[in-house]
């Protein structure tokens, strides 16, 4: 049975290499339902003028579409105000600037930023950056072996030179859900400033940051059913009041003369240049599109999907799933001894079946698992029962094909 909410997304109606598209790739980019593209072409077609400057009637339009989306990433994430939250190109360009104007500026030699194994690249190289500039250190929360974070190893890693946790909500790689409200309660005793990616999280759940209590927020608009170069930086607004612009130029000054420059207050200090207005009412309709729907209904509809993924993969021999925390997106990896991640995924291609092969950006976790990468296969709302019985036939096929070329192969060689 395929899902109602298929049919919303014109994409997932098409065909790949001749069979009915299974998109299994949710943790790298989702598809996009006709409502966002409809925003996309209608502010185009309709709305379409540089916001904030001008005194035209388009301008204006484009200025209250603009900025009623922010007050829906308000809502949606529950911030307390909407000058909390920022325009950015993504979650990387979030903790980017977030490395860059808080960081450069608060750290300082010996200070500590912790980090956890599993965080995408995106939430480990700024903060190189910045440690190789301030001579900060960077600390790192290692795993138990069901791919959760080791919480006894946190709280000894903690210390009053902890200035910075920077921690994923959900890891992209396994789909572990973090505990992020009880590690931001036990950083802040340290003093220390708190940043959760939720990249992987905004899609799966509701997120509320006021709960979280956390001092910054990141994720990115094309993995929550919106556009992509669109995402998003919440901040506690008295750390934003302080902080320097990251990036400079129109829209983020108050007043600008060669004896020197005064900036706008946040959001706009930090939203130098003219901004991705078609991406942000993009943004707006997914918000809209995912609010929309009964949300715990459909989390148990993916974690009803990822438990039959799981069961059947375990029917597979050879196969190893990797991450089993029972706190979980629907985020399923796994290797098969002997053979070859990219080959399990070309060949899953040939049938119409999207999935993501190697280190997903999160080497040092991969690493840490002795594994070069993994074949993921990541849910999203539209996912069905048909999707996901069709990967495991598939599964079951690839990898027996597979093992006997493995398994003829070795004999060549022990013959030869
Ligand atoms: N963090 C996590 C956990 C992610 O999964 C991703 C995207 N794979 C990112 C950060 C970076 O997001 P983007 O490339 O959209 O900036």
């Amino acid at each position: 049975m395929s899902s109602p909410l298929r049919y919303q997304f014109p994409i997932l109606q098409e065909s790949a290499n001749g069979h009915p598209l299974v998109w299994l790739d949710n943790a790298a980019t989702t598809q996009k339902p006709r409502a966002v593209i409809n925003a996309v072409s209608s502010y185009y077609e309709n709305a379409n003028a540089n916001v904030h400057r001008a005194t035209h009637a388009l301008s204006a339009k484009a200025t209250h579409q603009f900025e009623e989306a922010r007050e829906k990433v308000r809502q949606f994430i529950n911030a307390e105000s909407a000058s909390e939250i920022i325009w950015t190109r993504g979650a990387t360009e979030a903790l980017n600037l977030l490395a860059m104007s808080w960081g450069t500026t608060h750290l300082q030699e010996g200070d500590e930023i912790l980090l956890s194994t599993m965080e995408h690249h995106a939430n480990i190289v700024p903060w190189q950056q910045v440690a190789q500039q301030t001579g900060a250190v960077i600390k790192v929360i290692p795993l138990n072996d069901k791919g959760e974070l080791d919480l006894g190893e946190f709280k000894n890693l903690l210390s009053r030179q902890t200035k910075i946790l920077s921690v994923t909500h959900v890891s992209n790689a396994l789909g572990t859900i973090n505990p992020v409200k009880d590690m931001v309660a036990h950083a802040r005793k340290m003093g220390a400033k708190t940043i959760i990616d939720g990249s992987q999280a905004v899609a799966h759940f509701p997120v509320d940051v006021r709960d979280i209590n956390c001092d910054f927020y990141v994720f990115s608009g094309h993995k929550v059913y919106g556009p992509t170069g669109i995402g998003v930086l919440y901040g506690r607004h008295e750390l934003l009041a302080e902080m320097p612009p990251w990036q400079t130029g129109g829209e983020m000054i108050e007043r600008v003369s060669f004896s020197g420059t005064t900036f706008n207050r946040p959001p706009f200090r930090f939203e130098a240049g003219t901004p991705n207005i078609a991406g942000v009412i993009g943004m707006a309709a997914a918000i809209d599109f995912l609010m929309e729907q009964n949300r715990s209904s459909l989390m148990q509809h993916e974690q009803l999907l990822r438990v039959r993924l799981e069961n059947g993969l375990d029917r597979i021999p050879g196969l190893h799933r990797i991450g089993t925390s029972s706190k979980k997106t629907a985020v399923v990896s796994f290797v098969v001894d002997g053979i070859h991640g990219q080959d399990i995924g070309t060949m899953l291609d040939k049938r119409g079946i999207a999935v993501r092969t190697g280190h997903h950006c999160a080497m040092p976790l991969m690493e840490a698992l002795g594994l070069s990468g993994t074949v993921r296969a990541s849910l999203g709302c539209y996912n069905s029962i048909d999707d996901v019985d069709q990967i495991v036939s598939a599964l079951k096929e690839i990898v027996e094909e597979l093992g006997r070329e493995r398994d003829y192969g070795k004999e060549i060689y022990t013959e030869g």
